[in-house]
């Protein structure tokens, strides 16, 4: 099997940047998720964020 060292970015069509975006707090765009739990609490049902899935 190949090995791919290459991170994809998990909001666009492209190579991971770091550019940390996709770490923004849902609630505050100035914070960086540290996983609160405060953007479940306001919602009826909760959602969580899947970065990546791997088969
Ligand atoms: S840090 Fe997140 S949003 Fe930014 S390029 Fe990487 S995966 Fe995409
Ligand atoms: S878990 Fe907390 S820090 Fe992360 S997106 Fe939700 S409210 Fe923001």
């Amino acid at each position: 099997m190949e090995k791919n060292d290459r991170k994809e970015c998990v909001l666009y069509d492209r190579e991971c940047t770091g550019c940390m975006e996709c770490e923004v707090c849902d609630l505050d765009e100035n914070k960086i998720c540290d996983n609160c739990g405060k953007c479940l609490e306001i919602h009826d049902s909760a959602v969580i964020k899947i970065d990546k899935i791997i088969i």
